[in-house]
């Protein structure tokens, strides 16, 4: 048979994460936290397994989690969003991406992507058939021009793929960005997938903007957000989408044939949680300490730090410590100094490499100065 990946090898961020655990070195690679969720939320996981939960969830999420993520949206974007006809709660938020590409892009359709940016989007337009079109943002700022970015819109346009907080760059979007996008897509049938799974990890006083935030662009977005990121449960797989009744039904009809529903245990759990605690609010300050801890840890060593505005990723440019290409030096990191980051060469679809490298500091304060003391002997 013919593969639809054929560019497919590895997993860049298993494998960093495997050679990080082969060599004993300071993972910084996979984004993960190195720490445990609310010890309240594991106890509620332990008492909703004894509340008649092993069966399966209806098919669009737990009512009582959908009406928890309607509360949390309107505290935190001042957004109003109907928990019945416009919440989805799926499997990650991959899932949720992977199901909006399948729902909405035929097969011809182009599809915009930002990169550098995270993975899976790509191989999501490839095996429905669409083709992806990418707008390279330009290091070190990775702002989108969006005079050039107009250019790129055809009328086989079929989605836009936005990412903010972005992963790996760290870059935000702005107000002014949004209103940019919706003017654009204005006139146009063009749907916007936004991934927003950094909402809570926007520093320095920063703001999250949202398309759903904007009258002309919420109708059109389907917004995908991640309890994995924002309740340091990466495994537990539960994450969802918001968008208007018109495209949440098609949606949930993807949703429906691939997994049916998420766990239901955790779902529970992860509701009567949101009910009790909103402690979720102080991750920006909670991230802007952990980026600044090893921002200081790192300041000793000759990598070069780029702005990080959101997200738990800083870059840094070891453009003055080495010329090899970035996939090699990450490897060498990892053999020699004990400490793995991710190339973010994997991040482009074409390799791009700007000498960049990637470092997740949602680790325990410790492993943050240990690799900033291991890196100064580079
Ligand atoms: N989002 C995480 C990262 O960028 C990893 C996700 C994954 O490994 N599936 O590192």
């Amino acid at each position: 048979f013919k593969s639809k990946l054929p560019y497919i090898h590895s997993h860049i961020f298993s494998y960093m994460t495997g050679l990080a655990n082969q060599y004993n070195a300071i993972n910084l690679s996979q984004g993960f936290p190195n720490f445990e969720p609310a010890q309240q939320l594991k106890d509620l996981v332990a008492q909703c397994l004894n509340q008649n939960t092993s069966q399966y969830a209806p098919m669009a999420g737990l009512p009582a989690l959908r009406n928890q993520v309607a509360i949390k949206i309107q505290k935190c974007m001042n957004v109003g969003v109907d928990a019945d006809t416009e919440v989805t709660i799926g499997c990650g938020a991959t899932e949720m991406i992977f199901n909006t590409i399948a729902a909405f892009v035929w097969p011809g359709d182009e599809v915009i992507i930002i990169e550098p940016g995270y993975d899976c989007y790509r191989p999501a337009i490839d095996v429905v058939g669409g083709k992806p079109i990418v707008y390279k943002m330009q290091a070190p700022d990775f702002k989108i021009d969006w005079v050039k970015f107009a250019t790129y819109i055809t009328p086989k346009t079929r989605m836009i793929i936005t990412s903010t907080p972005n992963n790996p760059t760290g870059v935000l979007m702005t107000n002014n960005d949004m209103l940019q996008l919706a003017q654009l897509v204005k006139g146009t049938d063009i749907i916007i997938l936004s991934d927003e799974v950094y909402e809570h990890m926007v520093f320095d006083g920063a703001a999250h903007h949202s398309p759903l935030q904007y009258p002309e662009l919420r109708e059109r977005t389907v917004a995908v957000f991640s309890f994995g990121k924002t309740l340091h449960i990466t495994g537990w797989r539960i994450g969802y989408a918001i968008a208007s009744p018109d495209l949440t039904i098609e949606l949930r009809k993807v949703h429906q044939n691939t997994v049916f529903s998420a766990s239901h245990p955790l779902q529970k759990a992860i509701a009567l949680y949101l009910a009790e605690t909103d402690e979720y609010l102080n991750l920006p300050a909670f991230y802007q300490q952990k980026r600044d801890i090893f921002l200081n840890a790192m300041s000793g060593t000759r990598f070069k730090p780029l702005h990080c505005q959101g997200s738990y990723f800083q870059l840094f440019d070891y453009s003055d410590i080495s010329n090899e290409g970035d996939l090699a030096f990450c490897e060498r990191l990892i053999k020699d100094y004990g400490v793995a980051a991710i190339p973010v060469s994997r991040m482009y679809s074409d390799n791009h490499d700007d000498k960049l490298l990637r470092f997740c500091f949602a680790k325990t304060d410790d492993l943050l100065i240990a690799a900033g003391s291991k890196l100064t002997a580079l």
